[in-house]
């Protein structure tokens, strides 16, 4: 198993107020391989799960082992199996990129030749070949991310931890760094968190869905669709008030519910593989009317996360 949470929890203590308890009994295993999208809402317990399973942080109770090494007996050998990049991605600006990636493998014993051989192949493996002669803080955001992620996998490690690798990134940036993700995920496990759909949608098949420190969702992104309620939500409007033929839309395929949101405004739920809009435009079609407007709601998914993930007051002891 290439990391292994079991029954985690972590309780931030404060100082004469009430201790916070940021992850309540998680557990989960990821298999080597797998690119697992770890998602929440922010202060959902994330980043303290992956600090954690890093050895940055000590679990309050439970286990984690990464590689088959325990966090608390061997945080040497879980470091040395695992690449981490943390939130805010810490670089040393004044730094070289080639000078700090030198340093960074260096920490991990890495010399001479096997060094700089390395180093160049992270370059290469990141993108970074243009930039690799500037200074850190010369970088836009989304080199500093490539910079970061090269650093994380110097050592070559089978496990990648990545705390929201793509936030401040702009749309090109993103694309990219998604698709140096995707790479990396070929050859290695990873784990990444973000608090964002879409982004779980484009890079993994696993979704972990974490909401004030407890796990309310766990499985491949195609079987969490079909167990949720699985439909599909259309708002149609016509130009015309069906007043009685309203009943139509009660007969199209696959239909769940209509609701009535104005005069000749509809809310359509139907199952999810109905081709619901189809048979909307061929309905109108038929019947003569006229249809000024036909919208898609948000992907099921997206409902899901927003099901699952209500916020509510944050967990106090
Ligand atoms: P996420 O990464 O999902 O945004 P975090 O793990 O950062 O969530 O935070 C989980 C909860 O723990 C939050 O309510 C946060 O305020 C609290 N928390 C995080 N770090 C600390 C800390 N060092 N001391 C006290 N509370 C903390």
């Amino acid at each position: 198993m290439s990391i292994l949470v079991q029954n985690l929890t972590k309780i931030y203590a404060r100082n004469g107020e009430t201790a916070q308890r940021a992850v309540d009994g998680i557990s989960f295993a990821v298999q080597p391989g797998e690119i697992v999208g770890f998602l929440g809402p922010n202060g959902a317990g994330k980043s303290t799960t992956m600090k954690i399973a890093t050895a940055y942080l000590p679990p309050t109770e439970g286990t984690v082992e990464v590689n088959g090494f325990d966090v608390r007996t061997n945080s040497i050998a879980v470091r040395r199996s695992l690449g981490y990049l943390p939130e805010h991605n810490p670089l040393y600006l004044d730094m070289y990129v080639k000078e700090f990636l030198s340093f960074a493998g260096s920490l991990h014993g890495l010399r001479r030749s096997a060094l700089s051989r390395r180093v160049d192949e992270m370059i290469g493996l990141v993108g970074l070949e243009l930039e690799q002669r500037k200074k850190i803080g010369q970088l836009s955001k989304g080199y500093r991310q490539r910079v970061g992620l090269a650093q994380a996998l110097i050592h070559n490690p089978p496990v990648l931890i990545l705390d929201e690798p793509t936030t401040g990134l702009d749309p090109n940036q993103l694309t990219e760094i998604r698709q140096v993700i995707r790479t990396i995920g070929r050859e290695k496990t990873v784990l990444f968190s973000t608090h964002i759909m879409q982004e779980v949608e484009a890079l993994c098949d696993r979704v972990i869905i974490i909401n004030r420190g407890r796990i309310v969702a766990d499985g491949l992104l195609n079987e969490l669709r079909d167990n949720a309620d699985g439909s599909m939500v259309v708002v149609a409007e016509f130009e015309q008030d069906l007043a009685d033929e309203t009943v139509l839309l009660n007969g199209l395929p696959g239909i769940r519910t209509v609701e009535v949101l104005g005069q000749s405004r509809y809310r359509l739920t139907a199952d999810k593989n109905s081709d619901l809009r189809a048979a909307i435009f061929r309905l109108a079609a038929d019947k003569n009317l006229t249809l000024v407007g036909l919208k898609q709601q948000e992907s099921s998914l997206e409902g899901i996360f927003k099901q699952l993930t209500t916020q509510v007051a944050p967990n106090t002891e």
